[in-house]
Formats: structure tokens, sequence, C-alpha cells
């Protein structure tokens, strides 16, 4: 679209992906309307991590300051094996993730990612309805007209997806069935370092190991708060979609099964936990996946995935800068710049979705393959766990 033309987009869903394309499509001129069904924007009280490839495109959006302010930058991720505690490998992050990949590798709170996003949206002029549950759409002569549960209409000349995990857009555009239940429960505390005794303190991300299980914990608001997270294997819950429920220790300790000292202590001086059932959805096979005609999906809504190479919000970052580019300076119809979109996107978020997958399978390994994994990792150590094309690749920025 030249500047001339540049048309309105509504984007379904405020998570971290609806509002991070509302910020990059706003930014690059193009006017967004964004519907929340929430009646507020509210982001589950855990962390998150995000490469170099993601805080590169926070940097470009003019966010790199409120970020240095509101995250940690850890110095190093840590491999460990989850009965033994034996330090398995170590991947060097600070100075290193800069100088290699020109942005750090930074661990926050959700809840200041979405203000961080919120704020930059309202700032670029972005219209943000909440309450506003978007039931689908039907095309038009000219454009797209989207109806929402209150019997309201709003026309636009694209329409955005980022209505998560369950979208109703993607049933609309797709008719596929519900994304899967992996198999996999999830764990999660944010714990005030203060609260910790000393020894349990940590300024680094540590990756747990274990037979069927994995534990993740990193530092949040620049160190004062540590997030954990913690991998079992367990039965679908009868509400699946009710995926945030009080955790039970006693049952993660059960489904965590004998764990070394070390972990159980860290395990044990959490006072609360909340549990996810984690569904995700084969890998992406084509841009069709990702948009038709005039209407484009982004973020979970697209390609879910397990959180095993946290890159979920990464992604729905990578195709908001992406989508931007796209809408405000390429070539011909809305659809075609849409189709061009998903061409760029999809084999990347698919690359992704599938190295997740393996990564659970490896985290989780037992017998044989457990102790291959342990062997390779103390010989090659930083080699096997850099993952430049992702960290070095992704958007790119500029305009
Ligand atoms: C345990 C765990 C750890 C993770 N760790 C990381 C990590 O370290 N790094 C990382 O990058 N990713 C991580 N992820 C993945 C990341 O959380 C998700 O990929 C990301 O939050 C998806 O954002 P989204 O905006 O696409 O979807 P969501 O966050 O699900 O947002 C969808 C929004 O749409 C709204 N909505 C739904 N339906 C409608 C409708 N019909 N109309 C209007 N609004 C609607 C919802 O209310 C919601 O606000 C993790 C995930 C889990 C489960």
């Amino acid at each position: 679209m030249t500047s001339q033309e540049h048309k309105q987009v509504v984007i379904a869903g405020g998570g971290i992906g609806g509002l991070a394309a509302a910020v990059a499509c706003a930014q690059q001129g193009v006017p967004v309307q964004l519907l929340e069904r929430a009646p507020q924007l509210s982001e589950e009280g855990a962390g998150i991590q995000l490469g170099p490839n993601v805080t590169r495109i926070l940097q470009a959006w003019g966010l790199g300051t409120a970020l240095s302010q509101m995250a940690a930058f850890p110095g190093q991720l840590q491999a460990r094996d989850a009965q033994t505690g034996q330090a398995l490998g170590t991947l060097t992050l600070g100075a290193r993730a800069q100088a290699l990949y020109g942005a750090p590798y930074a661990t926050l709170h959700r809840a200041d990612l979405q203000s961080l996003l919120h704020d930059a949206a309202l700032a670029a002029g972005v219209q943000v309805l909440l309450g506003q549950k978007v039931l689908g759409w039907r095309e038009t002569a000219d454009g797209v007209e989207v109806s929402t549960a209150d019997d309201a209409s709003v026309k636009a000349d694209a329409l955005i997806g980022a209505d998560g995990v369950w979208s109703a857009l993607r049933q609309q555009l797709l008719g596929d069935a519900p994304a899967r239940f992996t198999g996999h429960l999830a764990y999660r505390a944010l714990v005030a370092q203060a609260d910790l005794p000393a020894h349990l303190r940590s300024n680094q991300v540590t990756v747990w190991m274990g037979p069927r299980l994995h534990v993740v914990h990193y530092p949040v608001r620049g160190g004062q708060w540590l997030n954990l997270v913690a991998i079992v294997h367990g039965d679908k819950p009868d509400q699946d979609q009710d995926w945030d429920q009080v955790g039970h220790t006693e049952a993660l300790m059960q489904a965590m099964g004998a764990v070394g000292r070390d972990l159980h202590e860290r395990l044990a001086s959490v006072p609360a936990w909340r549990q996810w059932a984690l569904h995700d959805r084969e890998p992406l096979n084509g841009a069709k996946q990702m948009a038709q005609g005039r209407v484009a999906l982004l973020g979970d809504a697209a390609h879910p995935m397990r959180p095993y190479l946290a890159q979920g919000a990464g992604m729905a970052i990578e195709d908001a800068q992406v989508l931007a580019q796209c809408l405000a300076h390429g070539a011909g119809s809305v659809s075609a710049r849409l189709q061009t979109y998903a061409e760029q996107r999809w084999a990347r978020n698919a690359r992704v979705q599938a190295r997740a997958i393996r990564n659970g399978r490896i985290f989780h390994a037992t017998g044989p393959v457990a102790w291959g994994r342990n062997l390779s990792m103390r010989l090659l150590g930083e080699r096997l766990m850099d993952v430049p094309w992702l960290y070095a690749g992704g958007a790119p920025i500029g305009r």
C-alpha cells in the first residue's frame, strides 16, 4: 500500500502476538483497530524468554530502552541433569549474544512485555477495543466485514487472526481439528528471590533434564523474581481449554518421580504453582495455512508450538514485523500482500515448531538416549546448545 492507500486492518486478539502486530503495522502507517474479547488485558503471572532474534525487533520498534529497564539479561544458559545435579553444558549469553547476534537474550515478566507493547500500540495510534469478541467475517466486494458477539460489524481491508491456540478465525479459515493435547503439563511459578535462601537464588537460565520431565528457571524484573516452569507427562485434563489452574506441589512431585536433592529443594521452595495443559499442532505445511484472501493468521492461532525452544511469542513478534512490512510496502492487492507475508513466514515457523518437538524428546529422554545426550552436551557444550539459524535469522529490520 502506498501512503495514500493505507487501509484499515482489524486484529482479533490482544495477546503478545496481536499487540505486536498492532505496534508494527501502526508504526508503518497502517491504521489498526484491535479487538480483544477480555474486558481487560491481562497476561498470566509468568515469565518469558526472548532470544536476540526477538529483542532485535523490539529495539527496531524503539522499545530497547524500556525493555532494558524491565527485563533481566542472564549471563548464561546452563543445562543440568535432574537426577544427579551434574552440569552438562553451558551456553554463554550476555555479551556473547550481543556480539554474535547484535541484540541481547532477555528474560522478563509477561505482564511487563504486554504493557510495553500496549503502551507502544497506543502511542502509535492503535484503537484498542476491549470486551469485543470476534465471531467471524465475510468477504465483501471491497474488504472484509468482521462480526462481533455484541452484534456489531466492523469493516476493514484486512483481518488478522491473533486469537491464540483456540482461534475461532482459524476455524473459519481452515476448518481443521482443534489443537492437540501434547501429553505434557506445565507447572509455573514466580518466586521473589529475596524469599529464597541465598544458594537457591539464580541469575542465569537453568534447564534441568530428566526422564519424562524438565524444569527451567530464570530471573525476571531485573533479577528480583525467579520464574520456574516444570514440565511433566500427564493425562489430558477434563477441561483442556481451561489451561490455567491451581497446581498442587504434591501432584508435581509425584509426576516428577525421583529427582536429585538440588532440584527437589528448588521445587519444594515454591509456595504455589499454576498448571497448564500444553497443546500444539503439526508444523505448518504451506503458506495457505497462514493466509487466504484478506485474512491472515499470526502467532499461536497459526502455529501453536511446545515451549521447548522458548520461541512461541518470539515467532509471533517476527510474524508481526513481516506482516507490517508486507502490508505497508508490499506489491499488489491486500490479498497478495498477505500471501507474501505467509510465504515469508510459514517455513521458519514450521522449523521452529519441529525443533521444539525434538527438544522435548531430547530433554525428556530416558536410558541410553539420555546417556548419549549427556555425553554430547559435555563434549560439545556451546556448539550443541547455540541455535545460530534461529538467533541470527528471522524478520528483516528496516523501514
Ligand atoms: C509454559 C509456557 C512457556 C512459554 N515460554 C515461552 C518463552 O519463554 N518464550 C516465547 O517466546 N514463548 C513462550 N511460550 C509461548 C507463548 O506464550 C505463546 O506463543 C504466545 O503467548 C502466543 O501469543 P498469541 O498472542 O499468539 O496468543 P495468546 O497469548 O493466546 O493471545 C490470544 C488473545 O486473543 C484473545 N482472543 C481469543 N479469542 C478471541 C476472539 N474470538 N475475539 C477477540 N479476542 C480473542 C485472547 O483473550 C487473548 O488475549 C510459552 C508458552 C507456555 C505454555
